[in-house]
């Protein structure tokens, strides 16, 4: 599944609050990968989701992020953990599916208008 940068930026937000400064340092290192960004078609390099045991693939132009399926349940049991931590009474799960699906439906139906233009 394909994030726009901006997406994930907004489902962290939603999910759960990390805050300006966690943010800040999502990538700390990367390596390359042969993925290409659908946007621009530069390769993709890829990192570790905050330092956890779960690699995501970015744009290096800052288009968006890949996640492999499953991947994104992953992202949410991450989020989960997170929010355990500092007692958060947010239901993470509906959070995160009720973004995705809006994503979703949005990226869906720009691919809908693409086709007719
Ligand atoms: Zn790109």
């Amino acid at each position: 599944m394909w994030l726009e940068y901006r997406e994930l930026d907004e489902l962290e937000d939603e999910v759960f609050d990390f805050g300006e400064e966690a943010k800040g340092t999502l990538i700390f290192s990367s390596t390359s990968t042969t993925a290409k960004c659908p946007e621009c078609n530069d390769l993709l390099k890829k990192f570790k989701y905050r330092l956890y045991d779960l690699e995501m693939a970015f744009c290096p132009n800052q288009h968006g992020y890949w996640l492999e399926d499953d991947e994104d349940t992953r992202v949410l049991e991450l989020m989960k953990k997170e929010e355990a931590g500092v007692q958060r009474s947010l239901h993470a799960e509906d959070q995160w599916a009720a973004t995705l699906r809006r994503m979703r439906s949005g990226s869906f139906l720009s691919k809908v208008r693409d086709l007719f233009h």
